[in-house]
């Protein structure tokens, strides 16, 4: 009788594990193989702004009812794989109750909220700019209607005083923490007597959340809604707020709201790995016209916990295009390696600088050495990282 190892792979803890295989017949005995398990590891990735502008909905009205999953059916695939899926749903989700509205005071059809689960996100910011756009009943029915959704966790937002500020979850052995703050509610002030309906930027604050989450997780992630629209480059405050956490032990910064991609950054830490800081994510979904805010990317981080500690062992950003055509028409979200000619001649926004090239060498500019990648969850492409063979 021999005995033989066999390495099948488990698939909910991402590790290699070696069964005792028992066989009838007489192979010659060899020598067992030792396999080093595999450390538990976690994919993360990030969407920028969701921005719900009115031809948005009306653009994927049917028959009376809003269909919004075919608005990110190319863009799935880099979601859906991710053990952790995070997006910056700029606008609430009050839906018609409130009546539907786009810019400046948005409020969005309550339609979006299971289309978001079903592509795969489970961790939605709402501390924004327009937390307040319509109120706090607005708002508090965003939150109802996430209750309601229980695999997707909304962060930066509270229904009550004594509900927790952050969300922590476990995935594959390791524990994660979220916390998220925005600038400021666009003037319409968060009730005096309410702050905790949505989390604003307050270093007080923010140290006292941060330093009680800290200890309770592996990996702490803060979302951040900062900086100024339209610009290329972080400005002064993201920096010194970026060093500020970095100082608090915060591991990895999902930034947006500039509606723009912004740089990636490593922020130096006292005796521990940099921060990582990915100052914006540019827009995820918008009608907004200018070239740079159609172009966005999806963060993606790999964290492996080791005997001892855990670690970023990989992270890149998955640049992605906004399309819409004629009379914005025809939404679509699409990586930007398969963003081609054709489709660019179809944009509604026409002009010279409207080719998928434009789109690689503005993504390439702005993020510098940063890693783009292709298909992360692709396994079988050797060229899952760096650009698209085929393009
Ligand atoms: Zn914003």
């Amino acid at each position: 009788m021999a005995v033989g190892v066999l390495i099948y792979l488990d698939y909910d803890n991402n590790k290699a594990v070696p069964a005792i295989v028992i066989s009838e017949d007489t192979v010659p005995e060899e020598p067992i193989p030792i396999v080093e398990p595999q450390p538990d590891f976690v994919t993360l990735v990030a969407a920028g702004d969701n921005l719900f502008h009115t031809v948005v909905y009306n653009a994927s009205l049917i028959e009376q009812s809003y269909v919004f999953d075919p608005l990110y059916e190319y863009i799935k695939p880099y979601i859906e794989p991710a053990d952790i899926a995070f997006i910056n749903q700029e606008t609430v989700l009050g839906g018609a109750a409130f009546g539907l509205s786009g810019y400046p005071q948005f409020n969005t059809p309550q339609e979006l909220a299971q289309t978001l689960s079903a592509v795969g996100f489970d961790m939605v910011n709402h501390a924004t700019n327009h937390s307040m756009d319509r109120g706090e009943a607005a708002l508090r029915a965003t939150m109802t209607l996430w209750d309601s959704i229980p695999q997707v966790k909304y962060l930066g937002i509270r229904a009550e005083q004594d509900q927790e500020p952050g969300v922590v979850l476990e995935k594959n052995n390791i524990i994660f923490g979220f916390l998220a703050y925005t600038y400021g509610t666009n003037g319409l002030a968060v009730p005096a007597d309410k702050q905790y309906l949505v989390s604003l930027i307050n270093r007080e604050k923010m140290a006292e959340e941060i330093d009680a989450l800290r200890p309770r997780c592996d990996v702490l992630v803060v979302s951040m809604h900062w900086g100024e629209e339209y610009q290329p480059h972080q400005n002064a405050g993201q920096e010194a707020l970026a060093a500020f956490l970095a100082e608090h032990k915060v591991d990895i910064v999902l930034g947006h709201h500039p509606h723009v991609l912004q740089p990636v950054a490593l922020i130096p830490r006292d005796g521990s790995e940099p921060m990582l800081c990915f100052y914006s994510l540019g827009n995820f979904l918008s009608a907004q016209k200018p070239l740079a805010t159609l172009l966005g990317g999806i963060a993606y981080v790999k964290i492996q916990k080791f005997e001892s500690h855990v670690s970023i062992a990989e992270y890149g950003v998955i640049p992605t295009v906004t399309h819409y055509e004629k009379n914005y028409t025809n939404f679509r979200v699409y990586p930007l390696h398969s963003y081609s000619e054709d489709l660019a001649l179809l944009h509604e926004q026409t002009g010279p600088a409207m080719q998928s090239g434009y789109f690689n060498t503005q993504g390439t500019a702005l993020l510098g050495d940063v890693q783009i990648l292709y298909n992360p969850f692709d396994l079988r492409n050797e060229n899952s990282v760096g650009t698209d063979p085929a393009s």
